[in-house]
């Protein structure tokens, strides 16, 4: 499986962050990348950020409404997100599922309008601290599949990113052993649900990824690449993480 490394820019970026771009284009273009990468800006740089990748890496959008179009005061759909050229949607960050109060059935209503557009959903999930301390982040994390995963996902239209909500943003990770533990269960549950395609369906590792720390979490079984936040800012940092991706 080809890992993804995923840049999530959140409300961050404006015309001269296009320059981060370019750089992450160039070394892609270099070659010896062994990873789909993929950088999530804010829409307002969605079209000049595809413009500026000229076609050497993918990409997306942060979030996406689940109609094609209507009366959405600020609201973007899949469509128009596809329209500008993008090629992925990040949905159910737990940032939307927190400011936002997004369900985990809007979630989903999400995933399949960014497949109905022809866009690659990144569906987020992962447990607050307190549930991991309470000993339920597993059960938590599979209710977020059961109703924000649909069944149809596919391998070619869908990545889960795990990202543990107390390690996002903090500079905290769990133990490698943590993070391998949950992506088995997280794989198990995928392969119970998503018919024959569980097993190919990429499973993202999220929270505080850096360059320093991702060769040994993209080693991890069942990681599959990562989704990265605040070092995804700085091209330097993020293709720290793409060469950190391990040869197979
Ligand atoms: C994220 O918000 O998706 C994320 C992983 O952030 P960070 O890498 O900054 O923890």
């Amino acid at each position: 499986m080809r890992p993804l490394i995923a840049g999530n820019w959140k409300m961050n970026g404006t015309g001269h962050s296009l320059a981060e771009i370019a750089a992450v284009a160039e070394h892609v273009a270099a070659g010896n990348v062994r990873a789909d990468v993929l950088i999530c800006p804010p829409f307002t740089l969605l079209s000049r950020a595809v413009a500026t990748a000229e076609g050497r890496f993918a990409i997306g959008a942060q979030d996406c409404h689940a109609q094609v179009s209507g009366a959405f005061t600020g609201d973007v759909s899949a469509t128009m997100i596809r329209d500008a050229g993008a090629m992925a949607v990040i949905v159910g960050h737990s940032e939307r599922r927190h400011y936002h109060h997004e369900t985990n059935a809007m979630v989903a209503a999400k995933a399949e309008a960014a497949w109905r557009a022809g866009l690659m959903a990144i569906i987020c999930i992962g447990e607050t601290g307190d549930e991991r301390d309470q000993g339920r982040a597993d059960e938590v994390v599979l209710a977020q599949i059961e109703g924000s995963v649909p069944a149809a996902a596919r391998a070619g239209n869908t990545a889960i990113a795990y990202e543990p909500i107390w390690a996002i943003g903090t500079g905290l990770t769990p133990s490698g052993d943590d993070i391998a533990t949950m992506h088995g269960i997280i794989r198990e549950s995928l392969q119970r649900r998503c018919h024959g395609e569980g097993e190919r369906i990429r499973i993202l590792y999220g929270g505080s990824a850096n360059p320093g720390n991702a060769r040994g979490i993209l080693a991890l079984a069942n990681v599959n690449g990562a989704l990265v936040g605040g070092a995804s800012l700085k091209a330097e940092d993020f293709m720290g993480i793409i060469r950190a991706v391990p040869r197979v």
